[in-house]
């Protein structure tokens, strides 16, 4: 990378002192920064430590080293931090904004988040996992005595809400605070391709382990894996299938990130945007892939699809936690004098649907299960 598109992006790069702020205001902290210390109430919110028990792809059990979301959410930060302390960006921010990526999501993977979707648009409404966590952060958190949730500064709690995707003026009436129509800070912007490259190589590397196919059929399907490939057998000839399989993995997740950082690296050059304020503006967002690695992110996901997410044993699997969060909807909204008293109390000013959904989207995968042991098998 050239110094000049490092400077470039060093002119982009979020100050924690331009921040706008929190929603109660506090004072300063001797030595640490505001994005640091949101990034430390994150770590130690309750709702980070449940996503130990909440599944990415695979359900805990088969193996001791399938990820969870905990694991996956480390391997996110990681990435993302990588990236943005080579583009110059602020990597306190981007931490941060990783590490809250997830907390939101429901038990059980996609087919939670899909099955709570699914039992509140029975009440014309929906439910979508960085909504919820937004609503985790600035309520259900219980940590200070002078503000209820954990009162994050105004990036964070916007990087949240436009994790995957940003929206117009007027299309969420209750997110009008965050700068519809705008894009977020690149750090913001560089979480959803640092979770991508984490997912989908991770899901590869689990796979894998799980035994849903060997090295020859990704490279079948992936040029740049068989590629890398040809390179690490030529290498390493000797060594064991589950080396080489790692070795090639490492190189896979290298090409990756440095596909993330070339690609923004030139979006940012093309686009002629100057300062923070020109990347909000713009009309698109600026973190991207090269082309190249849009390709192999492509073929990956198709694999992946094909060889690990759909296949019988997975959805199977779905079908039952699906079946589970279902039961134990149906349950409370039946029975809401089994629902905790913190919730209960909650409910007077809320439709028992929604605080329902948001009991069941707090579970962990266990605890879920213990409750549904408890409530729906008979
Ligand atoms: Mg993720």
């Amino acid at each position: 990378m050239s110094l000049a598109a490092e400077g470039l992006c060093r002119q982009l790069r979020f100050s924690a002192g331009a921040t706008l702020g929190r929603r109660y205001p506090e004072p300063p902290h001797p030595y640490r920064n505001d994005f640091q210390r949101d990034r430390d109430r994150i770590v130690h919110a309750r709702a980070f430590r449940r996503l130990e028990d909440k599944t990415q792809v695979f359900t805990a059990g088969l193996s001791d080293h399938f990820r969870n979301r905990l694991t996956h959410t480390i391997e996110v930060a990681q990435i993302a931090r990588t990236v943005a302390g080579v583009l110059g960006l602020n990597e306190d921010l981007t931490e941060a904004l990783a590490l809250a990526h997830d907390i939101g999501h429901p038990p059980f993977a996609h087919s939670g988040e899909e099955e709570l979707n699914r039992q509140m648009s029975r009440f014309g409404e929906r439910f979508d996992h960085n909504l919820h966590a937004l609503r985790i952060v600035e309520s259900f958190e219980q940590r200070y005595a002078r503000f209820p949730g954990l009162n994050l500064t105004f990036e964070v709690r916007e990087g949240i809400v436009k994790h995957s995707r940003d929206f117009a003026p007027g299309e969420y009436p209750e997110l009008e605070e965050y700068l519809p129509g705008m894009r977020p800070p690149l750090e913001a912007q560089l979480i959803d391709l640092a979770d991508e490259i984490a997912y989908n190589t991770a899901d590869l590397d689990d796979a894998f382990s799980a035994r849903f196919f060997d090295m020859d059929d990704v490279a079948e399907s992936v040029p740049e894996y068989a590629e890398i490939r040809a390179a690490v057998e030529t290498q390493f000839p000797g060594a064991p299938a589950r080396i080489r399989f790692n070795e090639a993995l490492r190189r896979l997740i290298d090409l990756l990130v440095s596909g993330l950082i070339e690609g923004t690296l030139q979006a940012v050059q093309e686009s002629g945007v100057k300062s923070v304020e020109d990347v909000r503006l713009h009309p698109v967002r600026l973190a991207r892939f090269t082309p190249a690695a849009v390709a192999t992110t492509a073929a990956l996901k198709q694999f992946l699809r094909r060889r690990v997410y759909f296949t019988e044993a997975l959805i199977e699997e779905r079908r039952r936690s699906a079946a589970m969060i279902a039961g134990l909807f149906q349950f409370f909204l039946e029975n809401p004098d089994r629902l905790p008293e913190s919730y209960r109390e909650e409910s007077k000013g809320q439709p028992l649907h929604r605080v329902v959904c948001d009991y069941i989207a707090g579970m962990t995968d266990g605890y879920l299960r213990r409750m549904h042991d408890t409530f729906c098998s008979r």
